[in-house]
């Protein structure tokens, strides 16, 4: 069995780290990593190299699977021989031409941002992984830019009063940016529309605010939160208005999954926040969750805040991959094995034999 990590344009991330190379290897793989593949995320080649891989400029041909980090497109999708299995964050959404491209290759693609939330996928769970250091970075970025302090501090010239961050949507980063906010000495509050989200925030020391009718319907399946009704997204409008105005920091990361991202504040909510405060919308790659400038008011919309990261986010994606290889690996028989009818497979598995498979993205 081979396998090959390539690269992704525009991707920092690795798929594959030297300890994860150990691990394929022990399952009988032979690897093969593309060159630079590891250099933004802090790898050098030859670090793949001492863990086993072979490192060269084509390292898909012959390969079983291929892992990427991103979605692979034009000239790097052709390199891949029909029959192929690629495993990689493969973007699906509202991208009909790349899944087709995939089918037309023989290409049998698995997105992993797909992986159902059963405690049998876990460990496969790259959007909690990615998301989690998402959710501390953000707060890191907001305090490099915030021209104020976070904790309180008692000094001979004064007291500096702890900043006041509110982070919308308390998801998996929504949650870590609590903590690390509270980490750094800030007073958090928080909101979500999902009723388990509460208790979460505040055993991590932060406060609730929430819009009561919302709170009844926010609930989707899966543990995701679902879109609210035009009379709930006016109430949770009003909250916001409210309290947004006494903020230092907000960190925005509301999403629906397949959906926009919801808008939580608007132009004229920044309009009404203190000079300096710093808004950071981590919701920015899905539509984003606020709209518009003030002046005063710093506003970041990263489109991929994991950039500055991408070392300890390679560390965690590659475990998540690894996880998923070993359940298509057949160890004894030394064979790539997928099931089908695997919970997990249906629930990642885009394109098979040449067709689109994955129900949600069967013609609309
Ligand atoms: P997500 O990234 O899809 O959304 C982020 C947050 O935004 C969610 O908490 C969502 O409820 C919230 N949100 C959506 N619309 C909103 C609105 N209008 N206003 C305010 N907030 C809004 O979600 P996520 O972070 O991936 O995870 C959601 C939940 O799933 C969490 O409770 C998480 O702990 C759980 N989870 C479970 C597993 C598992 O069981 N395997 C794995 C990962 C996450």
């Amino acid at each position: 069995m081979k396998l090959a990590g390539v690269r992704t344009a525009g991707e920092r991330r690795s798929p594959l780290t030297p300890e994860t190379i150990k691990k394929l290897k022990a399952l009988g793989y032979e690897v093969a990593v593309e060159t630079g593949l590891g250099k933004d995320a802090g790898i050098l080649d030859s670090a793949y190299e001492e863990a086993g891989a072979s490192v060269s400029g084509e390292p898909a041909n012959g390969a079983d699977v291929v892992l990427a980090a991103g979605p692979l497109e034009g000239e790097e999708l052709g390199k891949l021989a029909r029959g192929t299995r690629l495993v990689g964050m493969l973007d699906p959404y509202d991208a009909p031409e790349r899944l087709a491209a995939y089918a037309n290759a023989g290409v049998d693609a698995f997105s992993m941002e797909l992986v159902p939330r059963i405690t049998r996928a876990q460990a496969m769970d790259v959007l909690s992984s990615q998301a989690n250091l998402a959710g501390y970075k953000a707060v890191i970025d907001a305090s490099a830019h915030y021209s104020r302090a976070f904790p309180m501090m008692m000094t001979a010239a004064g007291t500096v009063p702890p900043a006041k961050v509110f982070v919308m949507g308390a998801g998996v980063a929504g949650l870590q940016a609590i903590a690390t906010a509270k980490r750094l000495g800030a007073v958090v509050s928080a909101t979500d529309v999902r009723a388990a989200a509460g208790e979460q925030v505040k055993s991590l020391g932060g406060s609730f605010v929430f819009v009561k009718e919302a709170m009844e319907e926010g609930e989707g399946t899966g543990g995701y939160a679902k879109e609210l009704t035009a009379e709930q997204q006016k109430a949770q409008a009003e909250l916001v208005a409210e309290h947004i105005k006494k903020m230092d920091v907000v960190i925005t990361t509301a999403l629906i999954p397949g959906r926009p991202a919801p808008k939580l504040v608007s132009a004229e909510m920044l309009g009404s926040m203190k000079p300096g405060s710093v808004v950071v919308d981590l919701a920015a790659p899905r539509g984003g969750n606020v709209d518009g400038e003030a002046d005063g008011v710093t506003v970041l919309r990263p489109k991929s805040i994991l950039d500055g990261l991408a070392g300890e986010a390679s560390n965690l994606l590659a475990k998540n991959f690894l996880s998923f290889v070993t359940l298509i690996t057949d160890k004894e028989a030394g064979q790539v094995k997928v099931d089908p009818e695997d919970e997990i497979i249906k629930g990642i598995q885009l394109t098979r034999d040449g067709d689109v498979v994955h129900e949600r993205f069967l013609k609309a």
